[in-house]
């Protein structure tokens, strides 16, 4: 097989969830280029207008559905609509998350003031929401003996940072669920990995970062590389994830962070 074959979706099914925006879009972006018939499971409704419209006048198969991962019902119809309408269901990125906060050091105060009803909602979404997504995927997945799961973690669930407590948690328990998750589905050749962004520009925290240059700046302070990710660098790495070329790859959290897990002062 030449190599760029291996990275050929034509006739493959692919759901990404938070994937109106940000690292998501890219995601969709790249697996639809590439062949696959994309949903994007959103709850943004404008933005998943916007974008699928957007994808499909470039040639693309790309569907859309406003769906809260943290509603585990609509979550799974969801997913079983896709798979029912397609026949298949190969790919699915396990993307959406909410940033933001309390943590050890943020402005708004620590673990004695935050708000409970935040924290509850990050793990709702980023934890239980990615768990779900991975739980109704294989369903359709194992019964066909071919899957690629992948999840979005985050460097801040690998190292202890000075930022939020519940999206360091969330994003953890997701870097965990990689391993006994690829464990038993590897017999099903359904392969599951994670990608643990740095920083990237997109539209979280309600797009402060477009916002305000001096967060970017900040940021880009902590990466070798001096500067945040374009949502595009993403590309790459999701696309290997998402296609055959990935064969032998699985239970792996793949850092994407242009070294800053290096910049950390023990
Ligand atoms: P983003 O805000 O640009 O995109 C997130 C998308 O998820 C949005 O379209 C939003 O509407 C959707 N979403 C939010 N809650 C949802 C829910 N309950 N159900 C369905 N969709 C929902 O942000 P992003 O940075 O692209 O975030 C994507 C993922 O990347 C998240 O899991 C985030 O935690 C992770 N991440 C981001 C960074 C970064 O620097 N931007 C770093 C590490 C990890």
């Amino acid at each position: 097989m030449k190599a760029n074959q291996m990275f050929d979706l034509t006739g493959e099914t692919g759901i990404v969830t938070g994937g109106a925006s940000g690292i998501g879009l890219a995601m969709a972006e790249v697996i639809a280029e590439h062949g696959c018939a994309v949903t994007i499971l959103d709850v943004n409704g404008e933005a998943l207008d916007r974008e699928t419209t957007r994808m499909r006048e470039l040639g693309w198969t790309v569907d859309g559905a406003v769906v809260d991962v943290a509603q585990f019902d609509k979550l799974e119809a969801a997913i079983g609509d896709v798979a029912k309408k397609r026949g298949r269901l190969d790919v699915c990125f396990a993307n959406a998350g909410l940033g933001g906060g309390a943590g050890m050091f943020t402005p708004e105060g620590g673990i004695e003031t935050m708000s409970l009803e935040h924290y509850h909602r990050i793990v709702a979404i980023n934890q239980h929401g990615a768990f779900a997504t991975a739980k109704f995927a294989a369903q359709h997945m194992i019964p066909r003996k071919y899957g690629r799961i992948v999840l979005t973690a985050s460097v801040a669930g690998l190292y202890v940072e000075g930022g939020s407590y519940s999206y360091g948690m969330s994003k953890a328990a997701v870097a965990h669920l990689v391993e006994p998750l690829a464990r038993q589905l590897g017999p099903h050749n359904v392969l599951v990995n994670a990608i643990a962004p740095g920083p990237f520009i997109t539209n979280i925290g309600n797009g402060y970062l477009h916002k305000n240059p001096e967060s970017r700046r900040r940021f880009a302070d902590i990466v070798p590389l001096n500067r945040m990710a374009e949502t595009e660098e993403m590309k790459g790495l999701a696309l290997l994830l998402a296609s055959p070329a990935s064969s032998y790859i699985t239970g792996s959290v793949i850092m994407i962070d242009g070294g800053t897990s290096q910049m950390r002062l023990f």
